[in-house]
């Protein structure tokens, strides 16, 4: 029976190394184990792994082609709903997700999917197949950011048929997954850059270096650049802190600041000239992926890494996978623990947290259990840096140089189940509409919008028949 098999393990680099270097932890599954892990899958009638993945990926139908040995097969599967497989396949929460709903899991080890999923996208990016010629239509779309919202409405438009141009900030393509998510979780050269190869391979042109607000405006690409339509998939990509005493000393920084210094420009290889401080003792507040990652880093900085979280960790809002990963590293977790003041020396650097102790009350608005502080409970932890991810906003610049583009009081793009926004012509995604969010999120709010912008266009641009 096929659901005996036990769920193969994945081959991952030993712990006590990859602590102190950023190669890619997890090996992902071979031919071999990819085969074997597939035929556990059960082909349900009504698959709920389908159901529960955000952008619906026919995940049955992929898992047979591979237990045939079909790899193309697979990949044109995944394809009809996915642009980013390899990428997905390495940071979705499956766990929550797909995963979480195979009907495996009641009993035993839910299918690997993710691990299957990466491994058919890894195959793709190894068999590229011959480049297709694609007709343009004339028409052009501009995409503002180069962030997984933005690769995936851009791609699909430009297989279209649309000239699509993307303007992005940076001077690096990719958005969170080249300056967020580090390396040994999502390896930029060997599959962020292919990724990005196979967007720019369907024609679609990337200006870099340029700011939406500022290098151009929305008005300026559709009055004086002729673009027809825009997406805006500009992130969320504003820290928040905490508005404790002590944020401003030196030795504290946020999430982004850190992980930007160390990713997009490798603070970490002695080659290049980026400065990053880990400290010794590096405090990092927050229990989301993004807290895992600035932790991980600091560990692999030389630093003593402590994660601090104000909720138990039945509440941490981190993937189950990375919280695994980091404590196999040696982090250490101070769970309902709070801080309320940052402490400096003489010289305004950091050294050391006040936090008080918390315990957990009723649900709140966010439906998990709210944290009370535990009176009298205040303690310090000595430390020379102090990481805050606390979350992230969008920057508000394209809402406040755009003439009725409607943002919600968190800062976010308004837009309809299609991405279209208050302003005609304009369509938004990703974590500029919804918040700091998860990347197939991000990719699928892409891909609605090009097919609604494609309908917009086309509706705009068809002679009407004549009612005679
Ligand atoms: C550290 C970290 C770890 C994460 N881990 C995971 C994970 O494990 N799994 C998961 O699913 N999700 C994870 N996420 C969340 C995920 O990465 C995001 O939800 C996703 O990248 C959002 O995609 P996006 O296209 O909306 O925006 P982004 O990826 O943020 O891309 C936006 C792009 O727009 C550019 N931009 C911004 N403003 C302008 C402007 N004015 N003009 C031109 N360009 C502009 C930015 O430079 C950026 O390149 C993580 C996020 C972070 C920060």
């Amino acid at each position: 029976m096929a659901n005996r098999i036990p769920r193969v393990p994945v081959r991952e680099q030993d712990p006590a190394v990859r602590a102190t270097n950023f190669e890619e932890v997890c090996y992902g599954y071979n031919r071999e184990e990819a085969m074997l892990e597939a035929s556990r899958c059960l082909h349900c009638k009504n698959p709920r792994c389908v159901t529960a993945c955000p952008v619906n990926i026919r995940i049955p139908d992929f898992i047979k082609a591979l237990t045939d040995g079909d790899e193309a097969g697979a990949a044109a599967i995944i394809a009809e709903d996915s642009s980013l497989p390899s990428i997905c396949g390495r940071v979705c929460p499956q766990e929550t997700q797909c995963e979480g709903s195979c009907i495996l899991g009641i009993k035993g080890e839910p299918v690997a999917i993710g691990k299957l999923e990466r491994y058919v996208g890894d195959w793709s990016m190894a068999h590229p197949g011959k480049p297709v010629h694609i007709e343009r239509n004339g028409h052009k779309v501009a995409v503002i950011g180069s962030g997984p919202s933005g690769l995936a409405c851009a791609s699909d438009l430009a297989k279209m048929g649309y000239e699509v141009k993307i303007f992005e900030a940076l001077h690096e393509v990719g958005g969170v997954l080249v300056y967020g998510i580090p390396e040994f979780r999502l390896p930029k050269e060997a599959v962020v850059a292919r990724e990005i190869e196979a967007v720019k391979r369907l024609g679609v042109e990337i200006e870099t270096d340029v700011i939406a607000g500022r290098t151009v405006t929305i008005d300026s690409l559709m009055d004086e650049e002729g673009y027809e339509a825009i997406f805006i998939g500009s992130g969320a990509g504003l820290p928040r802190f905490m508005g404790i005493e002590g944020e401003n000393l030196n030795g504290v920084f946020s999430a982004n600041e850190f992980l930007t210094r160390a990713n997009l420009m490798k603070a970490y290889d002695k080659e290049y000239d980026t400065p990053i401080y880990a400290g010794h003792r590096a405090v990092v507040v927050g229990g989301g992926n993004v807290a895992m990652d600035a932790v991980r880093t600091a560990k692999r900085l030389g630093a003593e890494a402590i994660i601090v979280y104000r909720r138990s960790e039945a509440e941490l809002p981190a993937r189950a996978e990375e919280v695994h990963h980091a404590k196999e590293e040696g982090i250490e977790f101070r769970m309902l623990t709070n801080p309320t003041r940052i402490l400096g020396d003489e010289q305004g650097r950091v050294r050391g947290i006040s936090c008080v102790e918390m315990t957990l009350g009723e649900p709140d608005e966010s439906g998990r259990r709210a944290p009370i502080v535990k009176p009298g409970s205040d303690f310090e932890i000595d430390c020379d840096v102090v990481i805050m991810a606390l979350g992230t906003s969008p920057n508000p610049l394209i809402a406040s140089t755009t003439e009725g583009l409607e943002t919600n009081r968190r800062g976010c793009i308004v837009a309809d189940a299609d991405g279209a926004t208050s302003r005609e012509g304009v369509f938004a995604g990703g974590d500029a509409v919804t918040g700091a969010a998860t990347v197939i999120l991000a990719m699928g709010a892409g891909r609605k919008a090009a097919a609604a912008i494609d309908r917009y266009i086309k509706a705009k641009t068809t002679p009407k028949k004549l009612d005679i």
